[in-house]
């Protein structure tokens, strides 16, 4: 039971520099942390768009908010917007609040779509308030003026990620992180436990540590290229695997949200910043080639490009052990889906979150690194079959990528939730999944699922009570979006860049 008062980070990405900061931030003087980096290697330097959990970990660092935003010339996300995913020339938006409100236990989209089998053309974005926000390009922290108070806006981040790695590195070292530049040439292992001992920089330095936190990216220097902890890919079902990253000049409006705009080999994303917006081509690279789509790319943008483009390569899948003996991988070196859902950081944040709470001792209990595994890969299979279903549910067959995903075999788990909410519009959180029902709803629907019944409750509501209960959410929304100001304005009032 003797603790571990010495933990080296083996590497400086956003993985490395947020796990560095909030152990330090949870433990204080009771651990000494070492962050090495290698300046030469570099970093992918391209998560910009979060999902609301983001928020908690700002809160557990004790960061404010607006400074925040203002060092890393951040907008705000409430939702994302898909375009041409179910069909060619269709959306819908993925947003981050609820639909209506739910009622006698049952979810609220069942309501909407009886009334939708009853003849009403109302979108069912029209019940989300972040939604018609998102819409409208119009935010504020909370709802303002209802009769009950003001009602929190579920929302998330659009950020700089350079300028994000710099905030965290600053809020690091101001606690008393230790900063080591230098590439790691040499790995040191025990000869008889095999655990890591030490690791060596190509000046021969040694850093000896307990605990080793892998930050390396997707090479995976400790946990791959020492402890040989093997990878299982996921290619099959999600075949998108390379991007060119372009950042371009800042566009008018800033929408409070991110734009996915599905194309022949894959999609393409722009997120708004202050400064400029992030534009990137995914694609994938058995069913085209990389010129082609950043001719592709640079024809599409919508404002003047300011930087060289950023040429991006990986491997959807996962590290079969995350944790493996003192070492345990944290970031790109742990595993990657790609970024349709922005889910990089958030799989970063709850693996830092899993490792504070099973936090080891010297003696390394198997028992609290076997679960640590366990819930590591629940988690990111559970966020993999949200993102295969974007490829699945599709009526577009216009390229050979298409009809590859819309006719492959996906996982048993999802072949049957979209069975499910195909025949009567039920879905079911399991596990404590990272995406929920609102998510699940958003994604099937949006992209062409109409189910062929709803939930029987739904009748024991009169025609005319129904017609009421969906008009006066729709009413309060309405009021609600009409009392605040542009995303712009919020912006320019509270968090500007400087
Ligand atoms: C195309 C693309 C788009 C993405 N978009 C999003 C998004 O919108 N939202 C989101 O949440 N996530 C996104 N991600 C994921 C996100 O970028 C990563 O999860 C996040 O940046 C963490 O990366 P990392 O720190 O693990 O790795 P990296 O950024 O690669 O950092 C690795 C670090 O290790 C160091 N290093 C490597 N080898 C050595 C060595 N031998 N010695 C010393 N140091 C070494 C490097 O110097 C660097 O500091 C995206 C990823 C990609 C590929």
């Amino acid at each position: 039971m003797q603790a571990i008062k010495h933990v080296v980070i083996a590497g400086g990405g956003s993985a490395g520099w947020m796990t560095a900061a909030a152990l330090k931030k949870v433990f204080g003087a009771k651990l000494t942390i070492s962050l090495i980096e290698s300046p030469s290697i570099g970093t992918v330097a391209v998560g910009e768009a979060t999902i609301p959990q983001i928020r908690q970990f700002n809160q557990l660092l004790g960061i404010d908010e607006n400074a925040f935003l203002a060092a890393t010339a951040g907008t705000f996300k409430l939702g994302i917007e898909f375009l041409d995913w179910g069909k060619l020339k269709s959306s819908y938006m993925h947003p981050f609040g609820p639909y209506g409100v739910n009622l006698n236990g049952v979810q609220f989209h069942h309501y909407w779509l009886k009334r939708k089998q009853q003849g009403s053309d109302c979108a069912i974005l029209d019940y989300c308030l972040e939604g018609c926000l998102a819409k409208q390009n119009k935010f504020n922290r909370s709802a303002g003026q209802t009769t009950k108070g003001p009602t929190p806006i579920n929302y998330a981040f659009h950020f700089d990620a350079k300028r994000y790695a710099q905030f965290l590195q600053k809020y690091a070292l101001d606690i008393g992180v230790k900063h080591i530049q230098g590439a790691i040439s040499k790995v040191i292992l025990n000869q008889d436990t095999g655990f890591i001992e030490s690791v060596a920089l190509n000046d021969d330095t040694q850093i000896d540590g307990e605990l080793f936190i892998d930050c390396t990216g997707f090479k995976g220097k400790l946990i791959s290229g020492a402890l040989h902890v093997g990878f299982e890919s996921w290619r099959h079902w999600l075949p998108c695997d390379s991007a060119i990253a372009i950042a371009a000049a800042s566009i008018d409006e800033l929408k409070p949200y991110t734009q996915a705009k599905a194309h022949k080999n894959g999609w393409q994303w722009q997120i708004p910043l202050q400064h400029r917006v992030g534009n990137g081509r995914v694609f994938a690279s058995e069913f085209t080639d990389s010129s082609s789509q950043m001719d592709k790319l640079l024809s599409s943008l919508s404002s003047t490009s300011i930087s060289e483009p950023n040429q991006l390569h990986w491997h959807n899948g996962r590290r079969l052990k995350a944790w493996h003996k003192n070492c345990v991988a944290i970031g790109l070196s742990a595993g990657f889906l790609e970024p349709l859902e922005s889910t990089g950081l958030q799989l970063v944040q709850s693996a830092i979150m899993r490792l504070i709470s099973l936090f080891p001792s010297k003696g390394f209990s198997q028992v609290d690194i076997d679960i640590y595994n366990r819930y590591t890969k629940q988690e990111i299979i559970s966020i993999r079959d949200f993102i295969i279903a974007h490829y699945k549910v599709t009526q577009r067959n216009d390229s050979e990528f298409w009809r590859y995903c819309s006719a492959m075999e996906i996982p048993d788990s999802l072949s049957e939730r979209i069975e499910l909410f195909r025949s009567n519009g039920r879905i079911f959180r399991e596990n404590n999944e990272l995406f929920n029902e609102l998510s699940w709803f958003s994604l099937l629907h949006g992209q062409g699922i109409n189910p062929q019944a709803y939930h029987p409750l739904v009748d024991t509501l009169e025609s005319e009570q129904l017609e009421q209960y969906l008009i006066k959410i729709k009413q309060m929304i309405n009021h609600t979006a009409a009392s605040l100001t542009s995303h712009s304005d919020f912006i320019q009032r509270h968090c500007a860049s400087s």
